[in-house]
């Protein structure tokens, strides 16, 4: 079975990642290494986005924009804050943002604007920068989905962007964060608050190292087998399974986990992530997804996977009858899912009309295939055959 997603980190650095967190490192030098005048290195976004509401402080009630795709924690992050999180619709399988809708859910309350790159793409957000700066919006830049190389610190017209090195994301340093803010009073302040919060302590990277590597080991082509014998055994399923293995924090005391420093550890290995990443696997990601499109002839009815930058952390396919088609899929040897760890925004309780019907609608019908490095061309070409196979039937049952 191929897994829906796999670690993006080798063996290799898998060992040299342990090596180094066995040996202790001077913390400043780590600081010096991975820091930059115009960036914060923190334990996760999550704890970045935190920093920053925290250092703008905006009034209780203020309203914040989202993607309307996003995970649950970034969203109660704002609650936490007194903030209120409002959707904003995306369209089309890169996941843009609906600029018409994000014109009609501006109020004068609106401080924030966070989107979101999603899955790999690359958005172009010129038109929606420009929209926002005029309005006096705050306009943050999610990409945790979207690193490609360490020479990207994201669109220098935003005022925030955030990139997350956590277990499931590209480069994996078993976590950690950049965010580059590009006020020097915003980011101080965000400065000055992280350096009171406690230090994560080093003390437990080996073993979060070893957990890697067993989550890297279940999810090689035979190790999933025994995975989900596991599963079996303890009567879960595998989406269950990896969902408690690369969950980052636990519900309880959520904002108590995520006020941390990060180790240092965390630093050493973020970087040597970033210094020693080999940009190549990302290549080999897109030249797979592009196999894929030419196999089912997507250039027309997905255009935007050509169109957008795209660095295919996970490979978006719209289809009309997903579960039926994960299921044909993993029959044939494919694992692939819908949804993940992500959520739709709620919208606020006072304003239900906001709820984005039209987005959970595409994302119900969107299926994340699996394209990662490991995969062959013929690989792609043999998942691609499957779904046509599975549309000729679907369209011409038997007997008719
Ligand atoms: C993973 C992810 C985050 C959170 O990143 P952490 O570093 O784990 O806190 C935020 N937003 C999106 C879109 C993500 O995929």
């Amino acid at each position: 079975m191929w897994i829906r997603l796999r670690l993006d980190i080798g063996w290799w650095d898998l060992c040299n990642c342990l090596g180094l967190s066995l040996r202790p490192g001077d913390r400043q030098a780590a600081l010096q290494q991975v820091g930059s005048p115009d960036s914060l290195v923190c334990l996760s976004v999550r704890s970045g986005f935190d920093l920053l509401l925290q250092a703008l402080n905006f009034p209780e009630g203020s309203e914040i924009l989202y993607t309307a795709v996003n995970l649950g924690d970034m969203v109660q992050i704002a609650q936490a804050h007194r903030l209120v999180p409002v959707p904003v619709p995306v369209l089309g399988s890169d996941y843009h943002i609906d600029v018409a809708e994000l014109k009609r859910r501006i109020t004068p309350n609106t401080r924030m604007l966070v989107i979101a790159h999603l899955y790999g793409a690359r958005l172009d957000i010129q038109d929606v920068i420009e929209f926002a700066k005029e309005r006096g919006i705050f306009i943050v830049e999610d990409c945790a989905q979207a690193w490609f190389s360490p020479s990207w610190t994201g669109n220098p017209n935003t005022d925030a962007t955030l990139f997350s090195f956590g277990i499931i994301k590209t480069a994996t340093a078993s976590g950690g964060a950049i965010c580059y803010i590009r006020s020097p009073e915003v980011l101080n302040r965000m400065r000055e608050l992280q350096s009171e919060y406690p230090i994560q302590s080093s003390w437990g990277y080996p073993q979060k190292l070893l957990k890697l590597s067993l989550l890297k080991a279940f999810s090689s082509r035979v190790g999933y087998r025994q995975f989900a014998g596991l599963g079996r055994l303890l009567g879960k399923s595998v989406d269950h399974l990896l969902a408690s293995l690369t969950r980052g924090f636990s519900k309880t005391n959520f904002l108590k986990q995520i006020r941390q420093q990060p180790a240092t550890t965390l630093l050493r290995l973020l970087h040597y992530r970033l210094t020693t990443y080999n940009e190549l696997q990302i290549e080999r990601r897109i030249q797979n997804a592009h196999e894929l499109i030419a196999t089912l002839k997507l250039e027309n009815i997905q255009p935007e996977l050509l169109s957008t930058p795209h660095s295919f952390w996970l490979f978006p396919f719209l289809c009309e009858q997903p579960e039926e088609l994960i299921a044909w899929l993993r029959q044939n040897g494919f694992d692939c899912t819908r949804r993940g760890r992500m959520e739709i925004v709620p919208a606020p309780s006072h304003r239900p009309e906001l709820h984005c019907a039209g987005t959970e609608q595409l994302w119900d019908n969107t299926l994340f295939l699996p394209c990662y490095p490991e995969m062959s061309q013929a690989d792609m070409r043999h998942m691609g055959n499957l779904i046509l196979a599975f549309q000729s039937r679907t369209h011409h049952p038997e007997g008719e």
